[in-house]
């Protein structure tokens, strides 16, 4: 590791450690004690500083807690990992993490009517209405993860034995929220180009009147799938599924925080989006956003009433367990949120320097991209079988020595020890970055003699 990046860890630490001594003293100051100990972490201090100048060091933290290594892939590498791309916190976020990172720390100027969605300071309340206006909906919740959004909307919308459809490219998470609400997911198939259409979507769903006899319950599908990120006409499916009087599920999870999303314009009766895959936030977080039609169910309010006190929490919602994101994993998303705003303007430069990287990876022969191309997404699944594959057949680390030629030159993030098929997305590298990228391909595919040929 570089030594600077570690000493800026250390460095962190020391300041943490600073910190700590004002968590153990009287709010009337220092004693005597705690001056002395504030004075020998300044001097600890000034040498991690005076190492970070000089680009010296010797490192003396290895683990946090003794057992948990640093994380440095962000500040050392770069990190294609398809998942965890648009997920990096913006250093807002990370300022955000540190000082909020107290349990309930959201809490403090909680006041009646007690729920996280309402509170003033630090700005939740007007947040949330943000989040409405960002994707063109009516009201939005944070929730802890896509996942919670769509279990949210299930649990609201469908009963026992309801059919949902989803599409042969779904989401493990879609498949769970359905089977938890008791119903039973029905997948369009795919259409040639691994898309789903909105025939195939009418199709499904007349399918499924005629042999249930019953309407779906909800259609939930993907603008981007996870699986080649390939772009599927939600806009027309919800207009299908409007036509057969079903609500519509957006599922935004490659979408919301990366590109605009109009929900009012793509048809969407719900836009569920991932915080910390594509809104720069910390894991678990998301957002649910609905209409005016369909908040007063999905965001029904309690009615039980106790039988021995009979208490009543009349303003929670049920589908939110009252509260959902307390503390820095909301106020990172609300720190990154500017940010995000701005960088959704700029996808189609982002969509560029990914068609960029993958025109660099077809030059190397036998390269090919299983993805629609040209590309209109950072994520992308390629398959390799017929360039860095072909050395693996006979290396003798296997396919890992791709990633051992990757990783030596900070490239991290694909499937160690995957040469076939896999995936990668180039979101948020910069120009330089990419560039670096693309090189270090062609690079790798030169020193074991794989054909080049630029278009
Ligand atoms: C990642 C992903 C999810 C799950 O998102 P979480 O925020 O982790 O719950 C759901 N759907 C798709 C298409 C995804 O790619």
């Amino acid at each position: 590791m570089e030594i600077r990046v570690q000493m800026v860890f250390e460095g962190l630490f020391a300041l943490e450690e600073l910190r700590e001594i004002y968590r153990h003293a009287l709010p009337t100051g220092l004693d005597a004690d705690e001056e002395a100990q504030y004075d020998a972490k300044i001097v600890e201090i000034e040498a991690i500083v005076a190492d970070l100048k000089a680009g010296t060091g010797q490192p003396k933290v290895a683990k946090i807690a003794g057992a948990i290594d640093l994380r440095t892939r962000e500040e050392q590498a770069i990190n294609i990992q398809p998942i965890q791309a648009a997920g990096r916190l913006t250093l807002e976020a990370r300022k955000a993490v540190i000082s909020y990172g107290d349990g309930y720390s959201t809490c403090d100027a909680c006041r009646k009517p007690f729920r996280l969605d309402k509170i003033c300071k630090p700005p939740i309340a007007s947040f949330h209405q943000e989040l409405a206006a960002f994707l063109n909906l009516d009201q939005a919740r944070v929730v802890p993860g896509a996942r919670r959004g769509f279990q949210a909307v299930t649990a609201s919308l469908v009963q026992k034995g309801d059919p949902v459809i989803v599409s042969a490219l779904a989401h493990y998470t879609e498949f769970l929220a359905v089977e938890q609400a008791g119903g039973v997911v029905r997948e369009v198939p795919l259409s040639p180009g691994n898309v789903v259409t909105a025939d195939a979507t009418a199709m499904k769903i007349e399918d499924v009147v005629r042999e249930t006899g019953r309407t779906p319950a909800l259609v939930m599908i993907d603008h981007y799938d996870y699986q080649f990120a390939n772009e599927h006409d939600v806009k027309g499916i919800a207009k299908v599924a409007h036509q057969y009087d079903i609500p519509f599920l957006y599922n935004g999870a490659y979408t919301v925080g990366v590109m605009p999303v109009d929900g009012k314009a793509i048809g969407a009766d719900f836009v569920v989006g991932s915080g910390h895959k594509s809104m720069a936030a910390p894991a678990p977080s998301g957002v649910l956003a609905t209409t005016d039609e369909y908040a007063p169910q999905v965001f029904r309010t309690t009615g039980m009433v106790g039988d021995v006190t009979s208490r009543k929490f009349g303003i929670k919602e049920v589908e939110m367990l009252g509260c959902t994101l307390m503390g820095a994993n909301l106020i990172a998303m609300m720190a990154s949120f500017p940010a995000v705003r701005e960088r959704t303007r700029h996808w189609s430069e982002e969509v560029e320097r990914s068609n960029f990287f993958i025109g660099r990876l077809l030059a190397i022969e036998g390269s090919r991209v299983l993805s629609e191309y040209p590309r209109k997404h950072t994520l992308t699944k390629v398959d390799t079988t017929g360039s860095f594959d072909t050395v693996a057949k006979t290396h003798k680390r296997r396919g890992f020595y791709f990633s051992d030629e990757l990783s030596s030159r900070g490239i991290v993030g694909e499937f160690a020890g995957a040469t076939r098929t896999w995936k990668l997305n180039t979101y948020g590298l910069s120009w330089k970055q990419v560039r670096y990228l693309a090189d270090t391909f062609i690079e790798v595919a030169e020193k074991y003699r794989i054909p080049i040929t630029f278009q």
